[in-house]
């Protein structure tokens, strides 16, 4: 078929599908044909969102609330959302603050808003899948910064500065991360943002998982390291992860007045306003701040034991070592000793012993896999043994 005639646009025929969702496919057809597989594929917590979020939503689709809502959100959820940002250092309006379909669309619209193409956008890796498809559909062109465990998965200064080139628009930063679960320490994250804002680089900072944080770190926020970085960085969150809410589709956004209008605009010609009673579900979280503090309190009691669990029996298992991630709810042990692509350790890691695990060449990291705990602690036991398993004969 010549160019021309393909139904499929440049766009269409460029994207790479997302590999964490085909690996949590597999799984689940497998699982659907009876077979018992360990999932340790799914970026996804698997609690139920708490009662009262989902109360409040029910409440407002019951009471009618079922109509276009303003683009960027309720403005109730605008303020609250401004609010929690304000408690955290940003000096922030509700016109600076952007509610989209998804954590992912907020990543998504502003790489849109800020970046032309053949504008030349910087994303450490191991990255997030999404990142540089996303980059690609916007016209931009990704540059890839390898970090490694040997360095926590954490880029340095010097790295940065030897990628910046005078096309550079845009730096991604992650942390805590997904894939690595790596989380930068606040000293880490200054020098970089401080080479970034230098060079006159806008930042986007995904914060999905800033309430994912465990051995007693904390984690902070680049927009509030001066007035500079508050110009210069775009903040994206969402409640997804934080409350168990994946299937909401409740992302946010908090930049200038300037890029959040141009979100606003790119969003009211595509998606419109995220559900409307699912963004008061998303305000109950503001407006019940103990009961959103105790859902969360305990499910971070669950994934710390579970991280602990994966951590201590990854690095039990002869030709593994695990680096000891602070933060989200992965784990991405190095398997380079077993001399296998990612791809191959991983597809016959499913094969011979059920278990799902997400190649680390999809996040742009050869000799690396993704577990993620967000599982139940019987699948990480029966996990860990099948994967003890499976090293031992290919070892032998
Ligand atoms: C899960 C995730 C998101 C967004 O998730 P949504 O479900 O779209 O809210 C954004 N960034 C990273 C790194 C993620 O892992």
């Amino acid at each position: 078929m010549s160019q021309t005639s393909s139904p499929l646009s440049t766009w269409a025929k460029n994207i790479a599908p997302s590999p964490t969702l085909a690996v949590d496919a597999k799984a689940k057809a497998l699982k659907a044909a009876g077979k018992d597989v360990c999932g340790f594929g799914a970026g996804e917590p698997d609690f139920d969102t708490p009662a009262f979020i989902k109360e409040a939503c029910a409440k407002a689709l019951n009471e009618g609330q079922t109509k276009y809502t303003p683009t960027p959100g309720i403005p109730a959820l605008r303020k609250a959302i401004a609010e929690y940002y304000n408690g955290r250092g940003f000096s922030v309006t509700e016109g600076q603050v952007v509610v989209s379909p998804g954590g992912k669309m907020s990543c998504y619209l502003t790489i849109l808003a800020t970046v032309s193409p053949g504008d030349e956008v910087i994303i450490p890796a191991p990255y997030w899948v999404s990142y540089p498809e996303m980059v690609k559909l916007a016209g931009g062109v990704p540059k890839f910064i390898a970090a490694e465990d040997s360095t926590g998965f954490k880029i340095t200064p010097e790295q940065l500065k030897a990628a910046i080139t005078p096309k550079t628009k845009l730096l991604i930063l992650n942390s805590p991360s997904n894939p690595t679960g790596a989380l930068y320490s606040e000293a880490e994250l200054r020098a970089i943002v401080d080479v970034a804002i230098k060079a006159g680089l806008l930042i986007m900072s995904d914060e999905i998982y800033e309430h994912l944080i465990y051995d007693g770190q904390k984690g902070c926020s680049p927009a509030t390291f001066s007035k500079e970085a508050s110009e210069r960085v775009i903040t994206v969150s969402g409640f997804a992860k934080t409350y168990s809410m994946t299937g909401w589709r409740m992302g946010t956004l908090v930049a200038t007045k300037e890029i959040a209008t141009a979100v606003a605009d790119l969003q009211s010609q595509t998606t419109s306003n995220v559900t409307s009673f699912a963004q008061y579900g998303a305000l109950a979280v503001y407006q019940h701040i103990d009961k959103a503090r105790a859902a969360l309190t305990e499910m971070l009691t669950h994934f710390d034991r579970r991280r602990l669990k994966l951590y201590d029996g990854l690095n039990a298992i002869p030709g593994i070592s695990c680096y000891r991630s602070q933060g989200a709810f992965y784990l991405f042990p190095n398997i380079k000793s077993f001399g296998l692509s990612s791809n191959e350790f991983c597809a016959r890691l499913l094969e011979d012993e059920l278990v799902a695990a997400v190649p680390g060449s999809a996040f742009g990291a050869e000799g690396y896999i993704r577990l993620s705990y967000a599982t139940a602690d019987a699948t990480i036991e029966k996990g860990l043994v099948r994967i003890a398993n499976f090293c031992s004969k290919l070892k032998k």
